[in-house]
């Protein structure tokens, strides 16, 4: 058990469980993309180790950049806007394959979509480490899936509660009492 803050979390899934996942999804998209040269955007902060992990065992020519979204409420209504930041390379015609820590409501991914598919690219698949089926809001098409959870917040592996946990190496969730 840990603690961070003021919530105590309990370990959940080993590291070695996610990296052998991971290894998986890395062999699954070096079939499927044989031949072409995607690439990759993976989301800060959270994807940081997953995309790490999961560029080690990707064996066909990529390419990677990071890309941040600002989340924040509009004063002229209610809904959240999400604004991707920091795409430099143009993706028009590109085999693009987004790369995410987490799907929860799946509202964060579906605005990164729309937006990405704007720019035209070739292709455009979602990888996401964790995704929690019960809590998706908007229905959305993930390719590839490391684990589905429950609706139950966690941490570690690159996930952060309030700032901190990101450099845990395995899985952590909520402990509830
Ligand atoms: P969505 O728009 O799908 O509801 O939210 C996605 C984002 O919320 C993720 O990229 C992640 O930053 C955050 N998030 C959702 N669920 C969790 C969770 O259980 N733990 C942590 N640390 N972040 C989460």
């Amino acid at each position: 058990m840990i603690q961070l803050h003021d919530k105590q979390f309990e370990i959940f899934i080993e590291q070695a469980i996610i990296e052998n996942r991971i290894k998986e999804l890395a062999l699954s998209i070096s079939k499927d993309y044989s031949g072409k040269c995607p690439i990759f955007l993976a989301i800060l902060n959270g994807s940081f180790l997953f995309a790490a992990e999961l560029m080690k065992s990707v064996s066909i020519e990529c390419e990677i950049t990071f890309l941040r979204v600002s989340s924040y409420h509009s004063t002229t209504s209610s809904g959240k806007i999400t604004e991707v930041l920091g795409l430099k390379e143009d993706i028009t015609g590109r085999d693009v394959i987004v790369l995410e820590d987490i799907v929860d409501t799946g509202l964060t991914m579906a605005e990164i979509k729309k937006q990405l598919l704007a720019k035209n690219p070739k292709s455009l698949e979602i990888a996401s480490l964790f995704q929690k089926p019960e809590a998706l809001k908007t229905p959305i098409d993930i390719r590839y899936i490391g684990f589905e959870l429950e609706n139950k917040f966690v941490l570690g592996y690159g996930l952060d509660y309030d700032g901190l946990g990101r450099n845990l190496p395995d899985l952590y969730v909520l402990h509830e009492k």
